[in-house]
């Protein structure tokens, strides 16, 4: 039977016109895609805390005005040129990896995720906080039909950060991993440690977090404010991994002395403040610290599939594109419980 696709000439988008400025919502006429590029049509699309570079003007080089978002999920509504992986109608993601330039020495190597002129969409191009949205191939993730597109969303920065970071650690099943921050990444890593077979520790400021660390998965809760976290693990032989997810770096520092033999700190949460560590710290007990950055889309729809076999799936709050103010603001708060995700 023959369908027909009605695209609509213009589309609603909340963009930033200058560094500093609030999200304006505008129409705009809907894109058409180029050689290599598809078009989306978005269903959902999540609020990160790095949209704050883009909406504050944090990075140099932003050209304005810009629409932010790197947690994409939709339909491709439209395919460019050139184009043969990739079909009408085929479910996809973007994610913070939003292409590569595939001639840098990086690229040549395949380590495309270091790409020296790496682009994020939302940053490099327009993201999601709009309904039909442009990217390159190489910004592409398949995302299974089965996850709803509101949920899916935060799997494709804080949940591809906290599931690759952890898969990275060289944690074994059954070793004590910790999570500091129970937010919008700790509350994903905490249920992905479950998943992987760590003995999981969720580190939080007071007891307030303690029941839903616990119901995500949490075999045990530190209160980092009633007791010294660093010794609390070490009561329980010391960490593995730490999987550091709150953006404190004075937080982060604490916990050091928490890790075991061989263990490691493993950071995702990102502020621009020192971590601070004396050589002794790192010597006795081989211990590491290490950053972590996102992924590629094939890490992405790693994450996804393992959230569909097991069941990790993001809270999210959800605004409609619209709301596109009250639902930053509700993301800036630190209130949230723990993503928000804007639908389309
Ligand atoms: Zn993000
Ligand atoms: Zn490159």
């Amino acid at each position: 039977m023959a369908t027909t696709r009605v695209v609509a000439s213009t589309m609603k988008v909340a963009q930033i016109s200058k560094p500093g400025g609030d999200f304006e919502l505008v129409e705009r006429e809907v894109p058409k895609p180029a050689m290599g590029q598809v078009r989306i049509k978005v269903q959902a699309c999540g609020i990160c805390h790095s949209d704050a570079l883009t909406k504050e003007g944090a990075l140099p080089g932003i050209q304005y005005p810009r629409v932010p978002g790197h947690e994409v999920v939709g339909h491709i509504d439209e395919v460019g040129a050139g184009v043969s992986a990739w079909t009408l109608g085929q479910r996809v993601g973007v994610g913070w990896h939003g292409g590569q330039d595939n001639t840098c020495l990086s690229c040549r190597r395949g380590d495309f995720r270091n790409c020296r002129n790496v682009k994020i969409p939302g940053i490099s191009y327009d993201g999601g906080y709009q309904q039909y949205m442009l990217a390159p191939v190489e910004a592409l993730a398949a995302v299974p039909e089965s996850l709803n597109a509101a949920e899916a969303a935060p799997l494709l920065c804080a949940g591809i950060t906290t599931f690759n970071a952890l898969r990275h650690s060289g944690a074994m099943p059954s070793d004590l991993v910790a999570v500091q921050g129970i937010g919008g990444l700790g509350h994903l890593g905490i249920q992905f440690a479950n998943k992987f077979g760590y003995k999981v520790a969720a580190i939080g400021r007071g007891s307030e977090n303690a029941p839903v660390a616990k119901k995500l998965g949490a075999h045990v809760y530190i209160d980092s404010k009633a007791t010294n976290a660093a010794e609390e693990l070490q009561k329980l032989g010391g960490a593995q991994v730490i999987l550091a997810t709150a953006p404190n770096s004075k937080a982060m520092s604490e916990l050091i002395n928490g890790l075991g033999p061989n263990g490691k700190l493993m950071v995702v949460g990102a502020t621009f403040d020192p971590i601070e560590v004396t050589p002794p710290q790192l010597i006795f007990g081989n211990h590491t610290i290490q950053g972590w950055a996102a992924g590629t889309p094939t890490d992405s729809e790693d994450t996804l599939r393992f959230a569909e076999l097991t069941g990790v799936r993001p809270m999210i709050e959800t605004y409609p594109l619209e709301q596109a103010n009250e639902g930053y603001a509700r993301m800036m708060s630190g209130k949230a419980q723990f993503r928000v995700v804007l639908t389309m």
